[in-house]
């Protein structure tokens, strides 16, 4: 039996990054994780590194390039000759980014002198003390058990699947598969226009492919301000992202050479045919060979690791973070409450603001918000007050030749404190920080309103938007 002070079982955003800071700590750390890349070998980084956040946006990034070549860059006054798309390159590129990430996260256990374990950790039954026993099961069949005061679990979360689409990774897939299509298809179907939907639906169309989404609700995009779901949406379907709402899926046949999708909407029942589909519809909790039966940690009707503010399981010494919690599922939100656990383990105080995560969509333009929308501050009655500066007025945006979008501040109409911001427009999950910031420090649209913003740059917007809180905007 080896012991250790931690031992964190998964090593996605999470878990590495909560092995990291409790080694930095001084806490002798271990670190499960049980990923195999493709070839068979074992890679860190969790979901966010392997099939999420890093290759999602690699391929968002090639995509937008070959968008750009297409059609942003004759207004500029360069005319280029045919684009071509070599998509085993592409792929190869992105697989680079992501094996290059992935042994950087090895090699920053390995430097902060993490012991890692590649297998599958299970947590056992108590064998009285103070300590808490995980076994590791080895991919080679061996195991070993390992002992610690504290356990953090950061499993992490997989997709959700659903009985009339079954994926079989190669004709309907998940993420991962449509992270690695070996040509583009023709025709791609997509249900759910969430996060992924929209993400890889912008990706595949840049592409070429003609995409159709459907999604079960008769809103797109709930959790976004309603001003700002409108306008993407108009220009989703401008960019020829066909998204069919209030479609319920009612079953798919593959065939030879497509896959027939059914599904009912208000208009009737309907059929199309796709080459492939990409199943998006949530993600849920990860406890699988966990056995957190064995430990009795309880978990909630969704199969998430119930935990407290401090991500605090019922069972002392047994902690949880990131999608296998409560809260967004976030690679960001993963990570800060793995530095809050190591620090809380080492006797210091800690604390998240989940209030205050950004969320951020990787279309074009992005979509990203910190704090709360003006329907959700409506539905309390709080009184407020709204300024917006579109990115048609920003000369930087003019200059870009990208002038979609806007920014929006809600303040408190008596204190004037920036209670949400939203931001619909190019580098918009860049600009969120400086909201985050002015928020976490419950800055006031006034404050953020006496900042100054160098000229000309985007971020000007957000100045323009805490002006025009006030009706003071300058160049709107
Ligand atoms: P995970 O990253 O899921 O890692 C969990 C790890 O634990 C995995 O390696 C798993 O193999 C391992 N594991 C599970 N059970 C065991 C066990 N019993 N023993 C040992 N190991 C185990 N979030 C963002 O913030 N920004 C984005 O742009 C973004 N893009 C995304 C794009 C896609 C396509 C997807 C699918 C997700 C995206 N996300 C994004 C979400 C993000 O990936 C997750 O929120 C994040 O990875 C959660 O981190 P985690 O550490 O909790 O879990
Ligand atoms: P999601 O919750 O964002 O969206 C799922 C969508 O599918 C919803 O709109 C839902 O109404 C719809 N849906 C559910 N069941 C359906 C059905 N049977 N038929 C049609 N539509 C249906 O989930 P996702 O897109 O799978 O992403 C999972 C999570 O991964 C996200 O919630 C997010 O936490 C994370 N993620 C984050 C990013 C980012 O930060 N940029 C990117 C990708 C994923």
């Amino acid at each position: 039996m080896k012991n250790f002070d931690v031992i964190v079982i998964g090593a996605g955003p999470g878990g590495y990054v909560c092995a990291i800071r409790a080694a930095q700590l001084g806490l002798q750390t271990a670190c499960i994780d049980a990923w195999l890349a493709p070839n068979g070998k074992p890679a860190l980084g969790g979901t966010c590194l392997n099939v999420g956040c890093i290759p999602s946006k690699a391929l968002l990034d090639s995509s937008h390039h070959v968008h750009d070549l297409a059609h942003g860059l004759a207004a500029h006054g360069i005319t280029v000759g045919s684009v071509e798309v070599d998509i085993a390159k592409m792929m190869a590129r992105k697989d680079k980014v992501v094996q290059n990430l992935t042994r950087g996260v090895a090699g920053l256990l390995r430097k902060n002198k993490v012991a890692t374990f590649a297998g599958h950790g299970v947590l056992q039954a108590a064998a009285g003390g103070d300590g808490h026993t995980v076994e590791v099961r080895a991919h080679d069949g061996t195991s070993e058990r390992l002992q610690a005061r504290h356990v953090v679990v950061a499993t992490g979360s997989v997709p959700v699947a659903i009985p009339v689409a079954p994926v079989d990774g190669d004709r309907i897939v998940d993420n991962a598969g449509a992270l690695s299509f070996s040509a583009v298809p023709a025709r791609l179907g997509v249900i759910g226009a969430g996060v992924i939907g929209l993400e890889l639906g912008s990706v595949w169309r840049r592409l070429g492919s003609e995409v159709v989404i459907l999604e079960a609700m008769p809103e797109l995009l709930p959790p976004v301000d309603r001003q700002i779901a409108r306008e993407a949406g108009k220009s989703f379907e401008k960019q020829g992202l066909e998204i069919r709402l209030g479609a319920k899926v009612t079953g798919t046949e593959v065939n030879a050479n497509c896959v027939e999708v059914r599904f009912e909407d208000a208009s009737g029942s309907h059929v199309v045919e796709v080459d492939r589909l990409v199943v998006a519809v949530g993600r849920r909790a990860n406890t699988e060979g966990l056995a957190p039966e064995n430990a009795g940690v309880a978990l909630d009707d969704r199969g998430r690791v119930i935990v407290d503010d401090h991500c605090r399981t019922n069972v002392p010494g047994i902690w949880a973070i990131g999608d296998v919690v409560r809260g967004p599922m976030l690679a960001h939100k993963a990570s800060e409450e793995g530095v809050a656990v190591a620090e809380l383990i080492a006797g210091q105080a800690a604390h998240i603001d989940h209030a205050l995560v950004p969320w951020v969509i990787y279309t074009h333009p992005e979509i990203a918000w910190v704090g709360q929308t003006e329907h959700a501050l409506r539905e309390t009655g709080r009184e407020f007050r709204v300024g917006t500066f579109p990115f048609m007025a920003s000369g930087r945006a003019q200059g870009a030749g990208d002038t979609e979008g806007m920014v929006k501040i809600l303040a408190d109409a008596a204190s004037d404190e920036i209670l949400g911001v939203h931001i619909y427009g190019a580098h918009a999950s860049e600009l969120v920080a400086e909201a985050v910031t002015a928020m976490a420090f419950r800055a006031s649209a006034e404050d953020l309103a006496r900042i100054v913003h160098a000229h000309p740059t985007l971020a000007e917007a957000l100045h323009e938007a805490a002006l025009a809180v006030d009706g003071r905007a300058i160049h709107f």
